[in-house]
């Protein structure tokens, strides 16, 4: 019986807390809302009088559990060890399992389980686009034109014209490899932010390492986890478990902290009451790790390919790359390597931006609240460009920036790394000629 079939398995996560309410300093949401239930303790008693028969499985129930980022910031702070995103994802599930899907979460889980038609869809999305979004002046997104579910000043960024995976062969051969991994774009590499997945393959190949991007790799399922849709999740998870399981790979690459904890922690707790499935799942787990992790911890970060960029950055930690997969240093120790590079840390930069993914659509106001604390860190800095290392961070990022009266470029990690690549053979070719 896994934490996503029955809510009695997260009694043991739920007896650990003992109500201290350390959690209150850190949650966001707690921070804007200062409602006990909004808080890890409150969310925690809550689910105690559902399994005490004390409480059902109300509206009221499921809106206040729906209220986490699942940022980990409690988990982190908590004296107990109480895993808060294990509870509030299993009681996600059974919220699920007793209340049913609402039908267009449903019809859109549906979509992502079937590659096939969710990349026909982005394609063909990515064709009618200029039709119902208005690109921004200046920053890398466009708003909608009409009111349809979103707030019209809103930025999105752009649907590729070519998705990432269709632009790049499914081996990329180098000569004498010294490693070879996999590549697991993420749907917002490969339909959104299609050059920052190019610098990753530039990156790997120019320290020789072969790259295999399997073609039918799709959602990693983390948002169809977070809103508790188990019986799909576990399809999906079964899906990259084969396609991964079969490569001969030292290691496979993830550029999304939510990827990277999905394929590190979440495939083995919904496959764990299938042996075969757990022990494959648990085999692909061990090889995951960060591009900037492997950069940094498994390939050594070469300081003589590094060429000068002369930039003022900050950089903001995603709360599943940070808190989830323990990368923090080495995006930094990037960054510092970089001749020219000038690195500035934000006040509170592993605070959460507010996104949570789908949070920021389901629950715009509140995560736009959160998100202005980010803003006005990243403005105190006085930083001409801000780095991060996940999509979803980017998006909202942006979004923010355009609210809250900001105009700065944002990139990936990886990004600027493969711009110091660029300058230093610019700087051999002239020396060269
Ligand atoms: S910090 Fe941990 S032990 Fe304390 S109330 Fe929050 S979840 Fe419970
Ligand atoms: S995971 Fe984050 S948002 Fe959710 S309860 Fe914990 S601190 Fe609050």
């Amino acid at each position: 019986m896994t934490m996503y079939d029955s809510l009695e398995t997260v009694k043991a996560e739920l007896a650990k807390c003992m109500k201290c309410g350390n959690c209150q300093e850190v949650c966001p949401i707690y921070l804007e809302e200062r409602k006990e239930g909004t808080v890890a303790r409150g969310k925690i008693k809550l689910v105690e009088a559902v399994l005490k028969g004390d409480l059902k499985y109300t509206d009221g129930f499921a809106e206040k559990l729906a209220l986490c980022l699942t940022c980990k910031a409690c988990n982190a702070k908590c004296p107990c060890g109480v895993k808060v995103d294990k509870i509030i994802l299993g009681t996600r599930a059974a919220i699920v399992k007793n209340k049913g899907l609402h039908p267009l979460k449903k019809f859109i889980f549906g979509t992502l389980k079937r590659p096939g038609l969710f990349n026909f869809g982005l394609k063909t999305g990515s064709v009618f686009q200029g039709l119902v979004f208005k690109k921004h002046k200046s920053l890398n997104g466009s708003y909608p034109r009409f009111p349809f579910g979103l707030d019209l000043k809103r930025i999105i960024p752009p649907l590729a014209s070519t998705p990432l995976r269709d632009q790049l062969p499914e081996v990329v051969k180098v000569d004498n490899p010294v490693k070879k991994v996999a590549f697991f774009t993420g749907c917002t590499m490969n339909y959104l932010y299609v050059d920052a997945g190019k610098a990753v393959v530039n990156i790997l190949k120019r320290n020789n390492v072969e790259i295999v991007i399997p073609k039918d790799q799709h959602c990693c399922s983390m948002p169809i986890i977070a809103h508790g849709d188990a019986e799909t999740a576990k399809e999906m998870a079964k899906s990259h478990v084969d396609i991964f399981g079969k490569l001969d790979v030292d290691a496979i690459i993830t550029t999304c902290g939510s990827c990277g904890c999905t394929f590190g922690h979440h495939y083995q707790e919904l496959l764990e009451d299938d042996p075969e499935y757990y022990e494959k799942a648990k085999a692909i787990a061990a090889k995951i790790i960060d591009i900037s992790d492997f950069i940094v911890k498994e390939i050594g970060l070469d300081k003589v390919k590094l060429g000068p960029v002369n930039m003022k950055v900050t950089y903001h930690d995603p709360c599943h790359l940070n808190r989830g997969m323990g990368v923090k240093d080495s995006p930094r120790e990037i960054l510092k390597a970089i001749p020219g590079l000038e690195f500035v840390e934000m006040k509170n930069a592993d605070r959460c931006c507010g996104s949570a993914g789908s949070f920021s659509l389901t629950h715009y106001d509140l995560s736009m609240d959160i998100h202005k604390h980010k803003t006005e860190a990243i403005k105190a800095t006085g930083a001409d460009a801000i780095v991060t290392g996940c999509g979803s961070c980017i998006m909202q990022i942006t979004d923010g920036m355009n609210r809250f009266d900001l105009n700065l470029p944002i990139y990936y990690t990886v990004e600027i790394l493969a711009k110091s690549y660029a300058a230093k053979e610019a700087e051999d070719k002239k020396v060269a000629s």
